[in-house]
């Protein structure tokens, strides 16, 4: 296995795609550090307002181009052909993520990566089906009519990364926008831009015309700002925190852009008193802990029936103790670093305030000594939800355990929270877990088993979660528009 030190080896991606050519930015550069050394990985080029509006003109002369006219069949084989070079540069892809984001390279291999080929494999898929309908009417001034819909692409999609999972979100916006006929343009994270700039690489190479995607690496509130703003964008996808959302969606009205907003949550996991108590507490703590709990939908409220909240407790306290927390290179490693130094005095915070509130600390609390943005995973117990570690996003390994009595007490503490992305739910009882998952306020529900995605799946919040789903047909439906034609016989 590669090591960080042998990064040197690997020429990092730092430059913008726009029209096809890999450039310099006017804006200057960004800084990406490596979360786990604090070291400068690279300083990456940063775009302007001017160079965003290159990008957006080049992804509008493609859309009124060629690739307006690539049929969907096509498109489709380009997608596969994406997905192949993925599967190709797979360990590279890994390493790019746990380089720049700090987790440990396991787990992009396992999820982000084989995420990314099959999203692309299941919309090379749909580019050739995207169909409409014949709709039956009853007339037009006593003359029959014939009408259908034909569903067209939106036009250029400005897609706004974050930097926890960045190519497999990048591959939930790419991937349908593609299928659909779009163009794009991508603005990455500031802390985490290389596996989408290398993405786009292997976007070109497998023969994406150029400028159909355009990468715009910078700061949000220049780079990302100027897309938004740009009267020539169509619609802004965007997938980060809830304060940056509401701004982008108060500037698209300005313009009338579509907006997809994916914001995060603070997603339940409730134990049902009859659940297999090992298997939930195994899956309740990968909830808790996987990507360093930098994860939208990470179950950070565990709702635990009283009857074995003891057991629970006991065994998140012994998972959060059995993580080893280190070099994202080593094999040994379960958990990464924080991606910057903010985000650590972050969730160091959060752990400050759980403690002010009067929440046990069961396990971890504080972070380890020397270099990278280390904190350790943390279980507060004798929590309630009224307390700020479960009312408000942490984003890092921070679980915050609270008992219930019956399970109606279970389904409004579970919706009792401004969020409503993802919900986890582990019974026995098939009754019971329907039952919650009808009354849970969530947009995605699962049961024994937390993160259940699928590529084919609709993804998205309710309430401050967000606007709009994406992935499956469901992400068809947002990258398109429905037109109705009529004709009077
Ligand atoms: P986080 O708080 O997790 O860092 P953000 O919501 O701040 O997440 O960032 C998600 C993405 O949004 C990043 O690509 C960031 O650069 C971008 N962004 C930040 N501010 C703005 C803005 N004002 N307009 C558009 N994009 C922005």
């Amino acid at each position: 296995m590669t090591t960080i030190d042998d990064r040197s080896a690997v020429r990092l991606p730092d430059r913008l795609l726009i029209g096809g050519e890999w450039r310099s930015g006017s804006a200057g550069t960004v800084a990406d550090l490596n979360p786990a050394t604090e070291e400068l990985l690279v300083d990456v080029q940063a775009a302007s307002a001017g160079d965003v509006d290159q990008a957006v003109q080049a992804a509008r002369a493609q859309l009124d181009g060629a690739w307006g006219a690539t049929p969907g069949a096509e498109r489709g084989r380009i997608l596969n052909r994406v997905a192949d070079l993925i599967e190709r540069d797979a360990e590279h892809l890994a390493r790019l993520e746990a380089l720049d984001v700090g987790k440990p390279v396991g787990q992009p291999s396992m999820l982000d990566v084989p995420n990314a080929i099959a999203t692309f494999r299941h919309f090379a898929g749909w580019a050739d089906k995207i169909t409409g309908s014949t709709i039956p009417t009853a007339g037009y001034f006593g003359r029959p009519t014939h009408s259908y819909t034909v569903r067209e692409p939106v036009g250029v999609i400005g897609a706004i990364i974050p930097w926890n999972t960045p190519l497999m979100i990048s591959g939930w916006k790419l991937a349908p926008a593609l299928a659909a006929g779009n163009t794009v343009v991508v603005k990455p994270a500031e802390d985490a831009p290389l596996s989408t700039l290398h993405l786009a690489a292997l976007l070109q190479e497998a023969g994406l015309p150029d400028g159909v995607v355009n990468v715009v690496p910078g700061r949000g509130d220049v780079a990302g700002a100027a897309l938004v703003a740009h009267p020539d964008v169509d619609k802004i996808s965007f997938t980060g925190s809830p304060e940056v959302g509401r701004t982008i969606q108060v500037t698209a009205a300005e313009t009338f852009k579509r907006v997809t907003l994916e914001l995060g949550g603070k997603s339940p996991q409730i134990v049902l008193a009859d659940a297999d108590i090992e298997a939930a507490v195994n899956g309740t703590a990968m909830g808790l802990f996987f990507n360093q709990g930098e994860v939208c939908a990470a179950g950070t409220r565990v709702l635990v029936h009283r009857s074995v909240y003891g057991q629970v407790v006991e065994g998140l306290a012994g998972a959060a103790r059995a993580q080893v927390l280190g070099d994202p290179f080593d094999g040994a490693t379960t958990m990464g670093a924080l991606v910057n130094a903010k985000q650590r005095d972050r969730v160091l915070s959060y752990i400050e305030a759980g403690r002010a509130e009067g929440a046990t600390v069961a396990a971890g609390g504080g972070r380890p000594d020397g270099k990278g943005f280390f904190v350790e995973p943390t279980i507060f117990a004798d929590a309630n939800n009224a307390m700020r570690i479960a009312q408000e996003e942490i984003f890092g390994p921070v679980g915050t355990v609270i008992p219930f009595d019956d399970p109606a007490e279970a389904v409004r503490l579970a919706n009792d929270t401004r969020y409503g992305l993802a919900a986890t739910i582990w019974t026995r009882d098939v009754a019971a877990a329907h039952t919650l998952a009808g009354q849970v306020r969530a947009g995605a529900v699962w049961i024994n088993g937390w993160a259940a995605i699928d590529p084919a799946l609709p993804w998205g919040g309710m309430k401050s979660s967000g606007i709009g789903r994406e992935l499956g047909w469901s992400g068809i439906l947002a990258n398109t528009e429905e037109k109705t034609v009529t004709v009077v016989l």
